[in-house]
């Protein structure tokens, strides 16, 4: 059987060239960089490279890069972090309602600590109003988080206006840009950003690394205290092979993000043009042009998205109805909620995530197994045969 992989918002596949450049240091390079004899200096000089090739994908120097573990840790640093930093200037954060449990968990966390949270709703598209972002702000105001762009809907919220308004307000930034990366530019000076998190395994880098870039000047509490590494912001050895290998997905998304971007896109595009054409009332759900160039998420009446997914997975194709983290949770998407979508419709909501490696050819398999399985879930559906002509109408 055909197997076809289009879930690249959950994970990525290693890229060949990021495992060739992670095997030395798992052999012959196996030292300790904190190490002072010849095999920990060794080492050194990749750790130093590795921390270039990520600081020059997003525009800001080395000594910005703070190496962790992934992006939940990045952005629990990032939100914790400026809390307790900054408490003595005030207590009140302004996230989205949409964020990945990363951020919407840390700052739970605070809220039960006496920290306030304004979390900011979003519209139909997934997108937030920027005149209530400005209204939000007050004199407690420390923190602004807000992700680069959405990993269930692929929504982009325009980082560069929202970077000015915490700049006319000097409130800091932080940006959760882990489905960003080698996806759109990212660009930490051009959207004045303080802080923003990166992961890894979302473009060609193992699991378990990730960066926090963390502005010249700015004040943080570290998380995690032990030894020196990471100028005691980070404690812990570091993950070299893992550093090393997302360096080079950093140089590689860097080098192929043009002409990487376009050809999802044109994939994405080739994949929702077909979709809709083939299966009458089914919706996209995300906003028309503001979306990532890989992601397409939808929903088809009068069907369990689950069911859809079930019979994908039986015919070699793997895709999920939103965040991996809550796969397991059996609760409907907190973003497909938040953005007000009907709840038949939520229910059904799928999303494909496209990657490198995906084709053409992949993309006209899933065309041709996709509309029959609808047909055959909707003929099992009893909503399907007691529809109303009013809904039979919906977004058809
Ligand atoms: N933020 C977003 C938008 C994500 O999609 C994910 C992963 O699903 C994370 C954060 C967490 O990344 P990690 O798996 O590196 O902790």
């Amino acid at each position: 059987m055909k197997r076809i992989y289009m879930d690249n918002n959950a994970t990525t596949a290693v890229r060949p060239a990021v495992l060739e450049a992670m095997l030395p240091y798992y052999r012959e390079h196996f030292g300790n960089p904190s190490s002072l004899h010849w095999a920990g200096r060794e080492v050194g000089s990749a750790l130093d490279q590795a921390r270039r090739q990520v600081a020059d994908l997003l525009n800001c120097e080395p000594a910005e890069i703070i190496f962790t573990s992934c992006a939940s840790e990045s952005n629990n640093l990032a939100i914790k972090g400026t809390a307790e930093a900054l408490q003595s200037r005030g207590n009140h954060i302004i996230t989205t309602a949409v964020e990945h449990p990363s951020v919407l968990n840390p700052c739970k966390y605070l809220e039960k600590r006496g920290f306030e949270v304004t979390y900011l709703p979003v519209d139909g598209y997934g997108m937030f109003d920027l005149r209530q972002l400005e209204a939000a702000i007050t004199e407690r105001t420390i923190l602004i988080s807000v992700m680069w762009a959405n990993n269930e809907t692929g929504t982009v919220f325009p980082l560069q206006e929202i970077g000015a308004i915490a700049r006319r307000h000097k409130v800091r930034l932080h940006t959760d840009a882990v489905q960003a990366i080698g996806r759109l530019p990212v660009d930490v000076q051009a959207a004045g950003i303080d802080l923003l998190a990166i992961s890894g395994h979302k473009f060609g880098a193992p699991k378990g690394v990730g960066a926090l870039y963390v502005r010249r000047g700015t004040k943080l509490t570290a998380l995690i205290h032990g030894g020196h590494q990471e100028l005691g912001r980070r404690a812990g050895t570091h993950n070299l092979p893992g550093i090393v290998g997302l360096g080079k997905a950093c140089e590689l998304a860097a080098a192929e993000l043009e002409t990487g971007s376009e050809r999802l896109r044109t994939l994405r595009d080739r994949l929702e043009q077909g979709i809709l054409a083939a299966i009458p009332e089914c919706q996209v759900n995300g906003h028309p042009s503001q979306r990532l160039p890989n992601t397409l998420n939808l929903s088809f009446a009068y069907i369990e998205g689950e069911a859809v997914l079930l019979f994908l997975d039986m015919q070699g194709v793997a895709a999920s109805s939103g965040s991996a983290c809550m796969s397991d949770a059996f609760s409907q998407s907190h973003v497909i909620s938040a953005m007000g979508i009907d709840p038949m419709m939520a229910n059904s909501a799928i999303r494909f995530g496209l990657g490198p490696d995906n084709t053409e050819a992949d993309v006209d398999h899933l065309l041709s197994i996709l509309p029959p399985i609808v047909q055959k879930l909707r003929d099992m559906s009893p909503f399907y045969h007691e529809r109303t002509p009013s809904r039979a109408t919906v977004n058809s």
